[in-house]
């Protein structure tokens, strides 16, 4: 029986995960302390609805101290510094110390790195600006939108063509769509590209019959009022503004020298175990290479994350308790693509597959939205 002192630090979709599995599998055996800078969990996946005024705050957001209830001890601070080798985290007013560390401390954004971000461009990546995008979009009533992404690698391939979809179906909706023109702008080749090309051809006719205008292979360079300029010299014009922002590791952890040349963590992909024994990382922090797969690295998701949370929670409950099996992970993911109109699109694969992946799209339909509705219900309930 190994010792029993489990920190799991942020306490998003990975963190809560593991932190709750933990709890009930140990009951009373180990201390476990979640660490998040914020007092709330609040879950991004909903936040497409909010941003068209079907979710409230209170509706995408619980408070973290109801862990406490499971025996959890929850700690409000920002994480400051982490020493992976003695599995000490500082924070801005204390230090804990583990003998089993989780990493779950997601992404941080860095706005600064393109001219006018700051400035102009609105997103969904965190629940504030969120708020602040819905309010412009209902605001908004003629003119073009520009949609799309920064840089790569961001969290949810997904989302921002949900971005597209559901504002196309807002503004239907509203009478106003025929004033509007949506345009939409990624560096990469084809929509999705971790799905592979079959699927991203399938989002490419989505985006054509709702007369979303697609711009491939343009990256971003710099934002000025009302215009995009681009690093291949295009520019693209715009009344409302909405660009994922570039993603980066915490400070933290690139301090501690826990990142690579990716800029993330690498971990041993069956286990999640980093470089460092007992310190495991998991969900958007770690880079995972798929040298079979369409695109260099895993994509960035809540159900990897998940996933990879019942595992690495699993084999840790398995050691401090003397029992049980250890297991591994898979690679398996599935997510669903709003479309609007009241249908979702579902995609679901074998992501680290040989010879290929394998992953499987379904045409939007009102079951796969029912279903991405009870996927919500389960991460707004199951663990609070
Ligand atoms: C709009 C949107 C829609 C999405 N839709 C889907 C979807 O449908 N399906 C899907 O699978 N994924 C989706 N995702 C992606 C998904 O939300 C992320 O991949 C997932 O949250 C990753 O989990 P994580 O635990 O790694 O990080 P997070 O859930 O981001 O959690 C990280 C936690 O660490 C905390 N933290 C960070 N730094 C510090 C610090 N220094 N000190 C203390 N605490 C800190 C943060 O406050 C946060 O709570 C979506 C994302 C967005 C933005």
């Amino acid at each position: 029986m190994e010792r029993g002192n489990v920190l799991v630090l942020g306490c998003g979709i990975g963190g809560l995960a593991a932190a709750s599995i933990l709890a009930d599998r140990l009951k009373g055996k180990a201390n476990i302390t979640v660490i998040d800078i914020k007092r709330y969990f609040q879950f991004s996946p909903s936040y497409p609805w909010l941003m068209i005024g079907k979710r409230t705050q209170d509706q995408v957001q619980r408070d973290l101290k109801v862990l406490e209830r499971k025996g959890i001890k929850v700690v409000s601070e920002e994480i400051t510094s982490i020493d992976p080798v003695k599995k000490t985290v500082t924070t801005t007013s204390s230090e804990y110390t583990g003998d089993f560390m989780i990493i779950s401390l997601g992404t941080k954004y860095n706005p600064d790195a393109i001219p006018g971000f700051s400035e102009y461009a609105h997103h969904i990546y965190d629940l504030e600006s969120a708020i602040s995008f819905r309010d412009a979009v209902a605001g908004f009533d003629h003119g073009s939108i520009a949609i799309g992404i920064s840089r790569l690698p961001f969290k949810c391939p997904a989302a921002p063509y949900e971005v597209a979809f559901l504002l196309d179906d807002y503004f239907s909706r509203k009478g106003v769509r025929k004033n509007i023109q949506i345009n939409f702008y990624t560096p990469e080749p084809n929509p999705v590209p971790s799905v592979g090309p079959e699927i991203a051809g399938n989002v490419l006719k989505l985006l054509e019959s709702r007369g979303i205008n697609y711009h491939p292979q343009m990256k971003l360079k710099e934002i000025k009022k009302n215009d995009l300029i681009f690093e291949n010299g295009e520019t693209m014009n715009y009344d409302l503004l909405f660009s994922v922002p570039p993603h980066a590791a915490p400070e933290p952890l690139v301090k501690a020298g826990m990142t690579d040349s990716s800029g993330w963590i690498p971990v041993n992909v069956k286990n999640l175990e980093t470089g460092f024994p007992g310190v495991f990382a998991i969900g958007d922090v770690v880079s995972i290479p798929t040298p079979k797969g369409y695109v260099p690295y895993l994509p960035k998701a809540g159900v990897f994350a998940h996933g990879q949370a019942k595992v690495v929670a699993n084999n840790i409950a398995s050691s401090i308790s003397g029992s049980g099996k250890m297991r591994e992970w898979d690679g398996d993911g599935a997510c669903f693509l709003e479309t609007g109109h009241g249908k979702s699109a579902f995609m679901k694969g074998k992501f680290l597959a040989e010879p290929r992946p394998y992953i499987d799209f379904r045409e939007p339909s009102s079951i796969w939205h029912m279903q991405k509705v009870a996927f919500e219900k389960y991460w707004m309930r199951h663990w609070f």
